[in-house]
C-alpha cells in the first residue's frame, strides 16, 4: 500500500511489537460461526489455538491466547496446562 511512496518493508521495518493492553486483546473464537468453524468440543484439535499451543520439545505454550480467551483465569489455566505438558 505504501510502496509507491517509497516504503520498503525489508528496509524500513526492524521489528513488530504488539501491545496487548491497547490493541492485542486475545482472540476469541466467534461463537456464532461468523468467522470460525464451530466444533462441538471447545478443545477440538482443529481449532487454530489448539494447534498453535502444541508442545515443541521442551517448550510448552501458555498465555491467554492459547485458550482463545481474554480472561485472566484462562491465562492461569493455560500456564498450569503448559507446565503439566513438560516431560518429567
Ligand atoms: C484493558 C484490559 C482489561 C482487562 N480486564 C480483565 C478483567 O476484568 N478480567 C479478566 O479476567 N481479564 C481481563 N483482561 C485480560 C487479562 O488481563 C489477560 O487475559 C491476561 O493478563 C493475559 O495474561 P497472559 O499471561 O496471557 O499475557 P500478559 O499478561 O500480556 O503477559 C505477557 C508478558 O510477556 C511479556 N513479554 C512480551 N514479549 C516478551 C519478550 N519478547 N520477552 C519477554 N517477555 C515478554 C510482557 O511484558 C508481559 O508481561 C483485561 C485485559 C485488558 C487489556
Amino acid at each position: 500500500m505504501l510502496g509507491s511512496a517509497g516504503f520498503d518493508p525489508a528496509r524500513d521495518i526492524l521489528g513488530i511489537s504488539v501491545n496487548g493492553w491497547a490493541h492485542g486483546y486475545a482472540y476469541d473464537m466467534s461463537s456464532h460461526a461468523l468467522f470460525d468453524q464451530v466444533y462441538e468440543d471447545t478443545e477440538d484439535v482443529r481449532y487454530p489455538p489448539m494447534q498453535a499451543r502444541k508442545r515443541f520439545g521442551r517448550i510448552t505454550i501458555a498465555n491467554a491466547d492459547s485458550a482463545a480467551s481474554a480472561m485472566l483465569e484462562a491465562a492461569v489455566e493455560q500456564g498450569y496446562r503448559a507446565i503439566t505438558e513438560l516431560p518429567v
